[in-house]
């Protein structure tokens, strides 16, 4: 890949040079009162981020699936059951740890392109009148679909259920780019990793935790070491870890939300959904939809694009790596071969992704896809132009 293209793969993502320059240090002692400084405004902007009440924040050297590992294991015993909907690659892979580690994980089957189905959610907590079920899984944005589901209405099915399960949240490939309120929607851990939204390279896996997710912990017997919550409360304590953190990467972490702060959050999401809506636009110009069943669903982070019968995907994302050096997302698991993905999280701007969809198009005509060149771009230039944010128009 040519180092100039911005990517669009929905993560890691593009990385700002700001963020780089900020993991970029020297060596410090993790042990002394200088490792406090780079850490604490990092765990302190997590929590913004996140939107939590109270509970703790805690950052692993790991990846979104060192969260979800993380998550379990502190807060479960072997056998507990766990209530989980799976209608995509990432939330199948959830799924697929809890069982590994000796969970019974209750699935209800989805299509892929749908969400989480909140009626059968709340029916099967409604069943559960022993309240057998420990915990929710949910997949906030689905990546391999280009699927966001309605957390808050996992809370509401719970709460109309009158049932106590714990509500865990992969949040990977959505906190920091669209809307997480992690204390109004009742969420008791939240996972993220470092190379979404964060655009930082990948190597933390960051959580939110609540307070009573942290008193589950006390009677959960999953074997945990590497991952224990304790170890990580009572390092942080004395401003310090139980082993050797990434510095540089925490370090960045502050960094990046520092650029999020400035940006200003809401006006972050704003642009991601900006972004999102032109790449839909031409989407559709180009006679195509995405894998997202419905309006109400679409990711502002990923576009899954279902090609047309007879295409391949993965063919558009090879030609576009060898030909042209930009990274699209082939399809995952059911959905190989039929989409392919166009990120458009993290540090990306309407100009950025007007490059993406203009090499989207020329690897349609390079495989003979019935597509006309520009047209897709065309209808992304139009959204774009119309909606360019107050505050550049003004600066304009
Ligand atoms: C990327 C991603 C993950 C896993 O992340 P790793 O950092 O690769 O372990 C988990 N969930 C979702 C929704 C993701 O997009």
């Amino acid at each position: 890949m040519s180092a100039q293209n911005p990517l669009f793969i929905p993560g890691p993502t593009n990385i700002p040079d700001r963020i780089r320059k900020a993991c970029d240090m020297q060596t410090i002692d993790h042990r002394s009162p200088a490792f406090a400084r780079v850490f604490k405004p990092a765990i302190a902007g997590v929590k913004r981020v996140l939107g939590m009440g109270a509970g703790e924040v805690f950052i692993f050297p790991s990846t979104g699936t060192g969260g979800w590992e993380a998550a379990v294991s502190n807060t479960l015993s072997p056998g507990d059951t766990l209530l989980a909907a799976r209608f995509g690659m990432f939330s199948h892979r959830w799924i697929d740890l809890c069982q590994r580690h000796g969970l019974n994980v209750q699935v209800i089957e989805a299509p892929w392109g749908q969400g989480a189905p909140l009626a059968a959610i709340e029916a099967a907590l409604r069943a559960d009148t022993g309240h057998a079920i420990r915990v929710v899984l949910a997949t906030h944005n689905e990546t391999a679909t280009g699927v966001r589901s309605d957390i808050a209405g996992i809370r509401r099915a719970l709460d109309a259920a009158g049932h106590p399960a714990l509500l865990f949240v992969d949040g990977v490939s959505s906190i920091g780019s669209m809307p997480f309120d992690m204390a109004g929607w009742g969420v008791d851990v939240a996972v993220a990793g470092s190379q979404k939204g964060f655009m930082l390279p990948a190597g933390l896996a960051i959580l939110g935790v609540s307070p009573k997710a942290l008193a589950a912990i006390e009677t959960a017997t999953l074997p945990r070491t590497f991952f224990d919550f304790r170890d990580m409360a009572k390092a942080y304590v004395a401003g310090g870890y139980p082993y050797t953190p990434a510095v540089g990467l925490i370090a960045g972490l502050a960094e990046a939300v520092e650029m999020l702060e400035e940006e200003g959050l809401e006006a972050v999401y704003a642009r991601h959904h900006r972004l999102a809506e032109g790449v839909r636009r031409a989407v559709a110009a180009w006679g195509m939809r995405p894998c997202a069943a419905s309006a109400d669903l679409y990711s502002d982070t990923v576009t899954a694009v279902l090609v047309p019968e007879g295409c391949n995907g993965t063919d558009l994302v090879r030609l576009a790596a060898d030909k042209y050096r930009v990274a699209f997302g082939v399809g995952l698991g059911e959905v190989a071969g039929r989409v392919f993905r166009i990120g458009h999280l993290g540090s990306l701007t309407d100009v950025m992704v007007l490059a993406g969809l203009a090499t989207a198009e020329m690897c349609m005509a390079d495989l003979g896809w019935p597509v006309r060149l520009g047209s897709g771009v065309a209808a992304a230039q139009e959204f774009y132009r119309g909606s360019v944010p107050a505050m550049l128009a003004a600066a304009a």
